[in-house]
């Protein structure tokens, strides 16, 4: 390669001649003031970082070299029309962009871009307000670097905890817009958080900005005068209370998607419920797995079970308490006979079930007194309260934080589960019965046996279905770790798919892989999601490759992973 002139990128965009980006980067200084630009331009600016400290140009749990998913560089807008003026500039230069709003997204790529050498938009670094709580209609209005600590803390500052409740998910730093957008999920009664949205604002690829639902209605009553420009316009006042509108319902096309970057978003909150109690419920064997869910599904669809629950195998708990050389010294997956005694040691199940009860204690008594008499059918299951488990790093104690929306950073842990600990989530849906939780398990653990990497996993079950959560911890320091993990996952697709299983959500690694999974009808579906691409983004500027969508101006076939 020629040698680099000062202030080329480490990773030019594709197509992209060294002249043409600083001309590029020039313009994108005037727009966003020369601060709010950084070009990543040598190996050693790529710092992988931590949780606490995310790096924002490059996956942090990088799966291959660390500057493949990397960006040129990161422009982060002061406010909307810098981002619309960033799209214009982008298709004027032709060079891809990749928007995130805080770039943890962890276990999916981080602040990546799918193509390396895009443009990192950086949403959140000035683009922070909560622009309203309103306890009334139980909903708030954020920008896109609003993270779900911060939010918290806007509560507890205002004292607006007495009135409503946010809800997390695991990890609290990540943006409400960035983890609703994916469709995310938290544990409480709101825990489906794009359910739970309610009216975007939008710039669209070629710069244009648009509200969608009550919000494309201008409303006097409301403040909206001529004169104010459209972004500061004050919002329809049923903008946050009804999602639909009139006429087409376009939020959806702004999920997991490459066709517009949302700048405002409104999230419903939940009302106080007047009273809370988080529980935890054990079951001592492996094989209890089949009973367990068949008990969970009438409960969880009646909404006996209010929240998001979560049966948790043993191994992600152990891997809350202590890294894999606490418990063995082998390199192999633990064994049933080593986990059974795991458990005995850290006076847990081999399923450990997570839930919480909300409302005024009668209606609390009532449910409880249900969910432990449907429970109690499994021999040796017991119930236990935060109080009951006193020691430290209690996982119930922490999960009691999250299900009243609270966010901690506990769950962090077992991440360091390996030296050098990086992640990447596998994540099928499927129905909630014994069979299908069974039968998912088992593929599981002995794919992951096969691979010598530990199955830390847990069912997450939402309204009518489950999402298994497979953690898959490497060593990103180890080539050989990182190749038996992106084996397993790549396997663990395959061997779903046969039955039926899709992923709702993914790492950069394996988009391609799994949109082909979705192709009944011979990919109808992609030649839909292609077609509304080219047509909004002809340029095919932003984010290409995203969830597997390749604008026509992209050869597919050479840049599928
Ligand atoms: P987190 O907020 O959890 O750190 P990210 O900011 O990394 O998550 O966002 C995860 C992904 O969601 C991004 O890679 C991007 O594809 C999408 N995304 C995030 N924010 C936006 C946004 N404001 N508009 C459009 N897509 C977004």
């Amino acid at each position: 390669a020629a040698a680099k002139a000062p202030g080329d990128p480490l990773v030019l965009p594709p197509n992209t001649s060294s002249d043409h980006f600083r001309n590029f980067i020039n313009k994108a200084r005037e727009i966003t003031g020369p601060e709010n630009v950084f070009v990543v331009e040598r190996e050693d600016q790529l710092v992988d970082g931590n949780y606490m400290e995310p790096n924002k140009t490059h996956d942090m749990h990088h799966l291959f070299d660390r500057s493949y998913f990397a960006s040129s560089a990161t422009v982060a807008p002061r406010n909307v029309p810098e981002v619309q003026a960033m799209m214009r500039l982008c298709n004027e230069f032709d060079i891809p962009v990749w928007p995130f709003s805080i770039g943890r997204n962890t276990g999916y790529g981080g602040a990546a871009p799918r193509v390396p050498g895009s443009i990192g938009l950086n949403l959140g670094k000035n683009m922070n307000r909560v622009l309203e709580v309103n306890t009334d209609g139980a909903y708030a209005l954020v920008e896109p670097g609003v993270t779900y600590y911060d939010m918290h803390q806007y509560l507890e500052k205002n004292n607006l905890r007495e009135k409503v409740w946010l809800d997390v998910p695991d990890l609290g730093g990540g943006s409400i817009i960035g983890n609703a957008v994916e469709r995310g999920v938290g544990y409480s009664p709101y825990g489906d958080h794009w359910m739970m949205h309610c009216g975007l604002e939008v710039v669209l690829p070629n710069g244009e900005l648009i509200r969608t639902g009550m919000g494309a209605m201008p409303d006097r009553t409301a403040g909206h005068r001529d004169g104010l420009r459209p972004d500061e316009q004050p919002g329809n006042r049923a903008w946050q209370l009804f999602n639909y509108g009139f006429g087409p319902y376009n939020d959806g096309i702004f999920t997991q998607s490459s066709l517009g970057i949302v700048v405002k978003m409104g999230i419903w909150l939940m009302p106080n419920p007047g009273g809370y109690q988080a529980y935890m419920i054990t079951f001592p064997r492996d094989e209890d797995l089949h009973q367990v869910i068949e008990i969970i599904r009438p409960l969880r669809v009646q909404m006996v079970l209010q929240n998001v629950p979560t049966l948790r195998s043993l191994s992600m708990d152990a891997a809350v308490h202590h890294p894999k050389s606490y418990y063995t010294d082998s390199d192999a997956a633990l064994t049933d006979a080593q986990l059974d005694k795991i458990a005995k040691d850290l006076d847990l199940g081999r399923w450990n079930f997570y839930g919480a009860l909300y409302g005024p204690e009668p209606i609390r008594n009532v449910l409880w007194s249900v969910i432990k008499e449907s429970f109690s059918k499994i021999p040796g299951a017991k119930f236990y309260f935060p109080e009951d488990r006193p020691e430290e790093n209690s996982i119930l104690r922490t999960r009691a934080q999250t299900l009243q929306g609270i966010p901690t950073y506990d769950e962090l842990r077992w991440i360091d589960w390996l030296p050098n600990g990086a992640h990447l989530f596998f994540s099928p849906i499927s129905k909630i019965t014994g069979d299908d939780a069974v039968l998912q398990y088992q593929i599981t653990r002995k794919r992951c046996e096969e691979a010598g990497l530990e199955a830390i996993c847990d069912f997450v079950v939402g309204m009518r279905e489950m999402h298994h959560i497979v953690c898959i911890v490497f060593n990103r320091e180890d080539s050989e770790s990182k190749r038996r993990a992106l084996w397993l996952i790549r396997t663990l697709i395959d061997d779903c798919a046969k039955y039926g299983w899709g992923e709702y959500r993914t790492h950069l690694a394996v988009m391609d892989q799994i949109a082909n999974t979705y192709n009944f009808n011979d990919n109808a579906q992609m030649k839909l999601n292609e077609q509304i691409k080219n047509s909004l983004d002809p340029k095919g500027i932003l984010a290409p490759g995203k969830n597997g969508i390749w604008p026509r101006s992209y050869h597919k076939d050479s840049w599928v992973l």
